[in-house]
């Protein structure tokens, strides 16, 4: 429903204008009419107060008290979407100019007027009126929209994050034991090597490898032998500084890298670390021993090199009798 409010000092023109409105205008509408400014604008406060907003307001530029010109643009602060006409005998346009100016005026009309004229200028200005509201509306249900899709992406993102963490987790994980696998180990070797010269600092590698280990498998089953590497696994863990990096190198092999580690220190932790898994009482088995190998960075090493001096000490534990820590350098 269209509200319409004409504003005129001469009553004639009002009823004029009321009459011919109700006759032209097709659609359901409710004329309200005012003799002056303070009129007008308590008509307003009475529609605002129903919960109707005005679609169009018609006022005449001369009336005594509050003018044409002054009234629309007061109109205009409380009611921006309102669409506003001026109808004018004057041939001085100043107020026609000030209200286009301040009150976006959308038409005036000179009196006399031709009752065409005015129906079509009002019938203009209620579908400019609907046409702008269904825009608003529109743009606020828009608005809602976007704001969904943008909690909705929000989430997923997160959801992304948090699956590419799990991954990337995922990646660099030994299934068995949970610790890191042979790939993150050499990427994390690498990295390590590549700032050992720059930084001036150093590095110790412990490789160890379960004795025996046929043998548990074969006495005990392949699953009893998955629970041993598992215990092995936590002792290890649980056993070295957080800076260290326990990983799976293969098999029943583990390499532990000790980042600032001393030769000597190394072979500390790898003793301690030896006697917590003889004394160790694994539920499937028993007793069990590893051997150990320890080799640190020396001025010029090649990863390979430590690498393989550390191989070297295991084998020279296992030559020895097994479960002892060697050294090689
Ligand atoms: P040594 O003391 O000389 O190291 O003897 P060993 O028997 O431990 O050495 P060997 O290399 O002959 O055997 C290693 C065994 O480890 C053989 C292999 O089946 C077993 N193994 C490797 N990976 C796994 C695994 O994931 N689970 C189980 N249960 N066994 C594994
Ligand atoms: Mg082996
Ligand atoms: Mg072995």
């Amino acid at each position: 429903m269209a509200t319409i409010l004409c504003v005129d000092d001469d009553s004639g023109i009002l009823s004029a204008l009321r009459s011919l409105l109700g006759q032209r205008l097709e659609r359901d509408q409710l004329v309200e009419i005012a003799e002056n400014g303070v009129e007008a604008l308590e008509i307003i406060a009475e529609l605002a107060e129903d919960g109707l907003e005005l679609s169009v307001i018609i006022v005449d530029y001369i009336m005594p008290g509050m003018k044409g010109d002054e009234l629309l643009v007061r109109v205009h602060e409380l009611l921006p979407n309102t669409i506003k006409i001026m109808l004018t005998g004057q041939s001085d346009l100043s107020g026609v100019k000030r209200t286009i100016n301040e009150a976006n005026l959308f038409r005036f009309l000179e009196k006399p007027w031709q009752n065409e004229d005015i129906v079509l200028t009002i019938q203009a200005a209620i579908r400019a009126y609907e046409l702008d509201h269904q825009l608003e509306l529109q743009n606020q249900e828009l608005q809602r929209i976007n704001n969904e899709l943008e909690i909705i992406v929000d989430e997923r993102t997160h959801e992304l994050v948090e699956k590419n963490k799990e991954l990337e987790q995922l990646a660099v994980t030994d299934r068995l034991t949970g610790l890191y696998n042979r790939l993150f180990l050499d990427q994390v070797l690498a990295r390590e090597f590549s700032t050992l010269s720059r930084h001036g600092t150093t590095l110790s590698l412990i490789l160890l490898d379960i004795d025996h280990f046929k043998h548990v498998n074969d006495t005990y089953g392949h699953h009893a032998g998955d629970e041993v590497l598992k215990g092995i696994s936590q002792i290890l863990k649980g056993n070295v500084r957080e800076s260290d990096v326990v990983g799976r190198w293969g098999g029943e092999e583990f390499l532990i890298l000790c980042p600032n580690t001393s030769l000597s220190d190394t072979l500390k932790v790898a003793e301690k670390l030896r006697l917590c898994i003889e004394q160790y009482d694994f539920a499937s088995i028993g007793r069990c021993t590893a051997s150990f190998g320890v080799a640190s960075y020396q001025q010029g090493d090649t990863m390979i090199m430590v690498e393989t001096r550390a191989d070297k000490a295991l084998y020279l534990a296992k030559d020895q009798g097994r479960n002892r820590v060697m050294s090689s350098t």
